[in-house]
């Protein structure tokens, strides 16, 4: 790298970036250095030598140039934890469109100094046999919580109250009552921030069918022979992936290295992170969202210290400084939530390869349904695909019913629920077995349809779905195209022609009248604001408090509920007519998801999907539980109109408090890719500025244009030049961020 000027920060921590120092780099250095390298510098009045971290090499200086002090030298020892998270951070910056200080803070862990805490652990005070007998007697008592405790405790010796108490919905006075009564202890420990400090008993793993075990061979062997790259595993839920996972993690550990496992957030229940305790004990530790910041800090420190062995967490996870990591999994891989939505938006799939080149990792991605990204990779022989195809814990596929809205409406019934939708769950209810009934949140976009035809209203240029503003009129947000409200089917002529509203309040409210005295669980954003609401939702269900859980995506994620025999979609549409082009896999992703809801014990289960659509691809597919199908046609469907994977798309989204200037700046940029020379390639596609999806929130204005390149590499020199653009007058009025390969549409 050229650049005769070093920014470097002193003692690398994240509350350091924003300070950097610069210097000069001496003639024999020059070409050198690269952002990440350690270098010797004087620092200071008396110019004592000291360690520094170069985080970007600049031909501009910021200072004077004879003012500015001289690099002493480099050093060369080792790779560092922190050299290798510049260089990520560095490669972040260039890839996704950032500064290089928004890109160290994501890397970078936030210091926070050491509290000892205190934490309360229960455990029983009398034997297994007398506790069982307890618990019985419980039971007969209805005396519910304290049943759930005492048999919490005769299978884990041990466990954290408020683990016990969050997981099960126990209250303190429970604890205490069961205390007092002499049936179990509850000691205060020193908590060393831990927040996986489980006394489960160790187990070892399964042992594997012959299909896993040739995946973890597979694998090996390549690592062993000095081979890496990203592995695909596409295996249905219940197939045995985790079984997988766990077999290469405690193989990479055997040779001394660790391993990062990334889950999306929704899916790290107290499950999964028991599952890898038993099997891991200590050695593995969880970062999520709900760790404070000392407590985030502190699982850093143990991993830099070689404390821990594995850490379970969602993307953020990444960025924990291991010395030397040797695989880096993430199942669902296909999880939307893997792309963060703050600069730099960075992919944890992209950012994941990024990392294991500079460990010289494997990366291992799995998932029922792959992204559409890594399945076409997998076809183009980039990554390694493996399939496991049947479920371990046995259950059939379960059953699968289209019906036909559009239908219902000329049948005369105008419910949320179809006919036969109404006669299962009857069914179900009347014999005490468990219904899902699934909506969708995304529903609300306000895409208009007709219920007679199915009908959805499209921009004529870019075959997204038109948006209805309050006014009525509709308004594409890829390109600006508008037209005035509509009061007739363009297809058909019916009147019916409305946006879609129902959420899933209106649905809990139609159970209560038709089923008075069925209990209904509803789990959406608005029931799930507390900290531990999800998990308590979930276990209350779980142990057959309710007879009908009514929510969003957020039921279709994870947890098996045995007892569920049937799974409701009530309207598969709402997720294909979002004006956004990845609505089709979204679709046939959560459709095949929800499908694998229902019979998960040993009655065969059943599903029903409502749709305005049956002939879609997506709802098709879902209901044939053929992903390869799916594939297929949505690929199809990508190539012809140049989106991810086969094309990529750079977003740049303007935002400015006065609409014109926005306006304005959106256009100059266009005008400048134009001119460009990637942007005259053949091959480049400029789309828009255009007002974007929410054209305003709190008054501030929000422009976005699109550019796609099937390569990369021309979408960010791109990105380069409208940066450096942007650097040249100093704008406060606007702000501009860039989305590569955006997961929805702005
Ligand atoms: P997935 O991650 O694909 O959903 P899991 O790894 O969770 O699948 O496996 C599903 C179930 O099958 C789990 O209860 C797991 O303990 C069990 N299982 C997995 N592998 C084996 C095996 N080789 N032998 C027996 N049971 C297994
Ligand atoms: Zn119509
Ligand atoms: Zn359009």
């Amino acid at each position: 790298m050229q650049g005769r000027f070093a920014n470097i920060i002193v003692d690398i921590s994240h509350e350091k970036v924003d300070r950097p120092f610069q210097y000069r780099i001496p003639e024999a250095l020059l070409g050198l250095p690269e952002p990440g390298m350690k270098v010797r510098i004087p620092f200071g009045s008396g110019n004592k030598l000291r360690t520094g971290y170069i985080i970007e090499i600049t031909d501009e200086p910021e200072f004077d140039v004879s003012r500015l002090k001289e690099i002493d030298s480099v050093i060369e020892e080792g790779v560092q934890v922190e050299s290798r998270l510049i260089r990520l951070a560095f490669w972040m910056k260039e890839h996704y469109g950032s500064t290089m200080i928004n890109a160290l803070k994501t890397v970078l862990p936030v210091r926070q100094k050491l509290k000892q805490q205190e934490k309360k652990e229960i455990c029983l005070r009398v034997g297994k046999e007398e506790a069982r007998a307890e618990m019985l007697q419980c039971e007969r008592k209805h005396q519910g919580a304290k049943a759930r405790v005492l048999r919490e405790l005769i299978a884990e010796e041990r466990l954290p109250q408020t683990l016990v108490a969050r997981k099960l919905n126990i209250s303190p006075a429970t604890f205490r009552s069961l205390q007092e009564a002499g049936l179990i202890d509850i000691n205060s420990v020193p908590y060393y921030r831990n927040p996986v400090k489980l006394d489960a008993q160790r187990e070892a793993g399964h042992h594997l069918s012959e299909r896993q075990q040739f995946v973890v061979d597979s694998v090996l062997k390549d690592y062993d022979d000095g081979i890496r790259q990203t592995y695909l595993l596409r295996g249905i839920t219940g197939s045995g992936k985790t079984e997988v996972y766990m077999e290469l993690i405690a193989q990479m550990i055997q040779r001394g290295r660790q391993a990062v496992m990334l889950i999306p957030e929704i899916a790290l229940t107290y499950q999964t992170v028991l599952r890898f305790y038993k099997r891991f004990g200590d050695r593995v530790s969880v970062m999520n969202s709900t760790l404070s910041p000392g407590e985030k800090y502190d699982q850093c420190e143990r991993a830099r210290k070689g404390e821990i062995d594995v850490i379970i967490g969602p993307r953020s996870a990444l960025f924990t400084p291991f010395p030397d990591i040797g695989i880096i999994i993430i199942d669902e891989e296909h999880e939307n939530s893997y792309k963060s939505e703050t600069m730099p938006k960075y992919h944890a799939r992209e950012t994941a390869e990024e990392l294991a080149v500079l460990h010289g990792a494997s990366v291992f991605l799995g998932s029922a349904t792959p992204s559409l990204e890594s399945f076409y990779r997998a076809k183009q022989g980039k990554y390694r695909l493996f399939t496991l195809n049947e479920r371990l814990t046995g259950g059939v596929l379960p059953t699968v019913y289209v019906e036909d809205l559009r239908q219902e409406l000329k049948n005369g019934n105008r419910s949320i629920f179809s006919k036969r939708l109404q006669e299962l769950l009857e069914d179900r209810l009347g014999r005490g077995e468990q219904s899902m009934l699934f909506l969708n949140r995304r529903g609300y976009a306000g895409f208009v349809s007709c219920r007679m035809c199915g009908h959805v209203m499209k921009c004529p240029h870019c075959d997204v779905s038109l948006s209805e503003h309050r006014n009525g009129t509709l308004v594409c947000h890829y390109c600006g195209f508008t037209q005035p409200a509509v009061k007739l089917c363009p297809e058909c002529g019916s009147k019916y022609i409305l946006g879609f509203r129902a959420g899933t309040e209106q649905i809990e409210e139609q159970l209560h009248k038709l089923y008075p005295d069925k209990k209904v669980l509803r789990m959406d954003a608005d029931t799930t604001k507390t900290k531990d609401s999800y998990e308590k939702i979930l276990s209350a269900f779980s142990a057959g408090e309710a007879d009908i859980l009514v929510g969003t995506q957020m039921i279709v994620k994870g947890h098996d509920f045995p007892n569920v025999t049937l799974m409701g979609i009530l309207a598969a549409d709402m997720s294909l007519s979002v004006n956004d082009y990845r609505a089709g896999e979204r679709t046939f992703q959560l459709l095949t998801q929800a499908a694998g809801r229902a019979g998960r014990g040993t009655r065969p289960g059943e599903v029903v999907i409502q749709t305005y659509q049956p002939e879609h691809y997506s709802i098709l597919h879902a209901a044939a539980q053929d992903y390869e199908g799916f594939y297929e046609e949505e690929i199809l469907y990508r190539q012809l109109l140049s989106y991810p994977p086969v094309s990529h798309i750079l977003a740049v989204q303007v935002t400015s408090a006065a609409q014109e200037g926005g306006e304005v700046l959106a256009g100059q940029l266009k005008r400048l890719c134009e001119g460009a020379p990637e942007g005259r390639e053949e091959k480049t596609i400029i789309i828009g500025p255009a007002p974007a999806f929410i054209g305003r929130i709190n008054d501030i204005f929000r422009y976005v244009l699109y550019v796609k390149n099937p390569d990369y590499e021309v979408l960010i020199r791109l990105k380069n030049r409208m940066e450096h653009f942007l650097k040249e007058e100093d704008r406060k009025d606007e702000s501009v961020q860039f989305d590569f390969d955006p997961m929805s549409s702005f």
